[in-house]
């Protein structure tokens, strides 16, 4: 489907926008609330977690090397992967190596952007999600809408309506009925597995170690419960010690879900010793590069590797709000997938999502380590228009603008910075502009501006009114 068709169809879905508004308010509240409540300077953690970040990227080689010697020495296998197809060749190859032919998954959006299920299921690998919200949205064959909360576009009682058709129980709505639906259904499916699948929240690089958090238990089960633990670690995951970890991870949580810790924390070491009662025989971990290696040496977009998958940013995000993930056609939605995205995955296929944000500044004020999204977004805009810094973004050639929106843009910028030039202009707005209402439906590019909006009653008087901007917190 095409981006605008696509955007058109969530903006008029009143039931998604209704289930947003509701899930988002709940967010923002929740996150608002407990750092008013508990956090005596959260502006000096957010500044403490952007240190660690920036001194960690800038070392991230030597990290990774460190973390690589420690992780062996504990009998945990590590692996490299350049780019995705490398990622899925090692989880299959391991797969077809122990007979596996069906993989229990905990949450990992790394796994999204390789498109592991998919790659999976066409060499006849059957990948079984064990997070609620991962469970609904494979019930129904959907991406997730959210980094986070990955079914945050359904209510309970369209869950309830989805267990009852493809899980064929009884309707419920109540929450825990629905949770004690999806206990059942997994419990049946943790006791056959060999091979589990995670993501990683912070490898730590002096430890040899992974942790993991989640809220849900199912993350412990898929690591501890099948001999083989494989987890996918983005190159940027990687901290240099455990104190290092514990300040992103106080930012991370209440900036996700506005608790201040999450229900599990499982911290892996090594795969099971002797005399350990549990755990799995062999833990992998995959290092994922994916473009991050490229992303990483530009100066001004490396900040986009700082973050730490809070998802917070989409909370926060007016346009996010309106029309949810799925409207964005890409892995990662939301202003961070709107920096990340067309730089993963090329900014030919998805510069597009650069146009779903209104600049408002919100996310870059929310973001527990300060990435400049919204100073990202614009600089990516003008990259795209062929007005950025001049060098190509991953050896992607630009795409060149068309004459008529350069010379657009060169007549706004022309106004803009002229003051009498921009006076002129409000005073023909305010004479001429009544005149283009009935001609509005005509003219080729205002034609498309109104079809959804309501043509504005335009007043030259807000030149002379003082206007201040909107600081959210
Ligand atoms: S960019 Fe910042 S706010 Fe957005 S998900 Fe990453 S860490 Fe969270």
């Amino acid at each position: 489907m095409e981006a605008r068709e696509l955007i058109t169809e969530k903006l008029n879905d009143s039931q998604l926008r209704k289930n947003l508004d509701f899930a988002m308010s709940l967010l923002q509240t929740n996150r608002k609330k407990l750092l008013k409540d508990r956090y005596g300077d959260w502006e000096a953690l957010r500044e403490e977690g952007r240190k660690v970040k920036q001194n960690t990227l800038s070392r991230l080689p030597e990290l990774l090397e460190r973390f690589e010697e420690n992780a062996k020495k504990n009998g945990i296998q590590v692996h490299w992967a350049s780019d995705a197809k490398d990622a899925n060749d090692i989880i299959y190859n391991l797969a077809k190596k122990n007979n596996v032919t069906k993989i229990l998954k905990g949450k990992s959006m790394a796994s999204e952007e390789i498109h592991f299920n998919a790659y999976l299921k066409k060499k006849g690998i059957q990948a079984i999600e064990t997070d609620l919200g991962e469970i609904i949205i494979q019930l129904i064959d959907e991406p997730p809408v959210h980094i986070v909360v990955p079914a945050i576009h359904k209510n309970r009682y369209e869950i309830g309506e989805i267990f009852e058709k493809h899980l064929k129980v009884e309707r419920f709505s109540e929450p825990k009925d629905l949770n004690a639906v999806a206990r059942t259904h997994l419990r049946k499916e943790f006791q056959e597995f060999k091979m589990g699948l995670s993501g990683v929240n912070f490898a730590i690089a002096n430890e040899g170690a992974i942790w993991l958090l989640e809220n849900e238990g199912n993350g412990r089960m898929s690591t501890t419960v099948p001999d083989i633990h494989i987890a996918i670690c983005g190159i940027e995951k990687i901290v240099e010690s455990f104190d290092d970890a514990v300040i992103l991870d106080t930012l991370l949580i209440p900036s996700a879900t506005g608790q201040s810790i999450t229900c599990y924390n499982n911290i892996i070491t090594s795969p099971r010793k002797d005399g350990d009662l549990d755990g799995p025989k062999e833990v992998h971990v995959i290092l994922l590069d994916h473009h991050r290696s490229d992303i990483l040496s530009h100066k001004h977009y490396s900040k986009a590797l700082s973050c730490i998958r809070c998802g917070t940013c989409m909370n926060h995000c007016p346009v996010y709000e309106k029309v949810g993930g799925h409207a964005y056609g890409a892995t990662y939605p939301g202003p961070i997938g709107e920096v990340i995205s067309p730089q993963i995955f090329g900014i030919d296929r998805y510069g597009y999502i650069l146009n779903l944000c209104s600049l408002c500044g919100r996310c870059s004020e929310v973001c527990p380590v300060k990435i400049p999204l919204a100073e990202m977004i614009r600089d990516l805009r003008s990259e795209k228009a062929g007005q950025g810094s001049g060098e190509e973004i991953l050896g992607i050639s630009r795409i060149k603008p068309k004459m008529a929106e350069k010379l657009g843009f060169k007549i706004f910028a022309f106004l803009a910075s002229t003051p009498w030039a921009w006076k002129s202009m409000l005073w023909g707005v305010k004479v001429f502009g009544p005149i283009g209402k009935p001609l509005a439906p005509l003219l080729p590019m205002i034609k498309q501006w109104t079809s959804c909006r309501a043509y504005p009653t335009l007043d030259a008087s807000f030149q002379s009114q003082k206007l201040e901007g909107v600081i959210y917190e």
